[in-house]
């Protein structure tokens, strides 16, 4: 009746398996969706997260759909979307998570001829996020512990795994993590590109946001481990940190990149509101009094995040706009492409930078 028979536990363990070999919380997020369709016989599987507070901070959705090619054959080609927002999410569906999140436990309702299915996801004890699928029948009890099983093997595993990518004194991505993010920013950013040559203007629904990534770095900070120690110097990097937090979008991303440096990759709609985020997170931290410490300040230097140049090259811009930063006093944050405009900064042939 239905595909479990036919998956039975080898097929189980072979999912376990092949997730868990994955060492990209993304990516396992991925699999999960792409391996629990065909055992419950579905082709399209979701999974909604959330923050501490419950609300839902992005939705993965998997499916395989049926395409005609040129050459009129019938080809299944895999879709994976992932949306940062939840405008586009049906109340159906807001209302079936809410349903699951009061009553604690797998919930189903009727959808049009269908079921809309939705499985809790837990980490320790708090509510991670939601499973959900759309089926025209109900799920037996053996589906029900299979899919808890993987569920709770899956939340387990991404638990560990974030961990992995995060740095243990500030809870922050690290620099592991940066790498991994980056190709993938890179990647979103060629297909807009392409998405954009192949739409027309009329067409196109909405500008693309630009991306922009930013270097900060404390100042002085070796003189503040000089004078009040190690730790007190790592509860400034924690405070930092959560300042840095607060200041930017939950959407953006926070790294810490090495000792007291820090790299942000915000969405901007253009270079003005890229540089108010940049200069909110400078002001909030020169603004805050360290227990102890005082006052601090931070410098930092950014550039566009334009797919025509490789990753680790934007990175080297927004560093030589920290450097000039650092060079003009400090406690500010200065733009790469102004810099290199205003001619204050030199682009070199090799793509290296020097400084006047
Ligand atoms: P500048 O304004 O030019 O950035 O000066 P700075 O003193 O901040 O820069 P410098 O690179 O000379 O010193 C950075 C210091 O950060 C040196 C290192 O001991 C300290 N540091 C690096 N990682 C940690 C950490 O995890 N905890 C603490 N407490 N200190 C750290
Ligand atoms: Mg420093
Ligand atoms: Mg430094």
């Amino acid at each position: 009746m239905t595909e479990i028979k036919s998956t039975g536990l080898p097929g189980v363990l072979k999912t376990l398996g092949s997730m868990t070999a994955i060492r990209d919380t993304y990516l396992v997020e991925q699999s999960l969706l792409r391996t629990l369709g065909p055992i419950l016989g579905v082709l399209e599987t979701s999974l909604y997260r959330v923050d501490d507070g419950g609300t839902i901070l992005r939705f993965l959705n998997h499916s395989r759909v049926s395409v005609l090619t040129e050459d009129g054959v019938h080809r299944v080609v895999e879709r994976v979307e992932e949306v940062a927002n939840d405008r586009e999410i049906s109340k159906e569906i807001l209302d079936l998570l809410e349903n699951v999140r009061m009553l604690d436990r797998p919930c189903s309702r009727k959808a049009g001829e269908d079921l809309l299915i939705c499985h809790p996801l837990r980490g320790g004890r708090a509510l991670q996020g939601y499973f959900v699928f759309r089926r025209d029948r109900e799920v037996t009890p053996v589906e029900e512990a299979i899919i808890s099983g993987i569920l709770e093997v899956f939340s387990n595993y991404y638990a560990l795994l974030d961990t992995s990518q995060r740095d243990q004194l500030t809870g922050l991505f690290n620099r592991y993590s940066l790498e991994i993010n980056l190709d993938r920013l890179w990647n979103l950013l060629l297909m807009r590109m392409r998405e954009n040559v192949a739409e027309s203007d009329r067409h196109r629904r909405h500008t693309p946001h630009t991306y922009w990534l930013g270097v900060l770095d404390v100042d002085h900070f070796k003189s503040i481990n000089d004078k009040y120690g190690h730790v007190i110097g790592d509860e400034v990097l924690i405070m930092v940190a959560r300042l840095l937090e607060k200041s930017f979008r939950q959407s953006d991303l926070l790294y810490r990149f090495g000792g007291e440096e820090f790299v942000a990759i915000i969405a901007a709609d253009d270079f003005e509101s890229a540089s108010q985020a940049f200069e909110r997170a400078r002001n909030a931290v020169e603004k805050f009094s360290f227990p102890q410490v005082g006052h601090i300040t931070i410098s930092g230097g950014f550039s566009g995040a334009d797919y025509s140049v490789l990753p680790q090259e934007v990175i080297n811009r927004a560093d030589a706009a920290l450097y000039a930063a650092k060079d003009a006093g400090r406690n500010r944050i200065l733009h790469y492409e102004t810099l290199i405009r205003e001619g204050i900064l030199k682009e070199t042939p090799t793509g290296s930078i020097d400084l006047f």
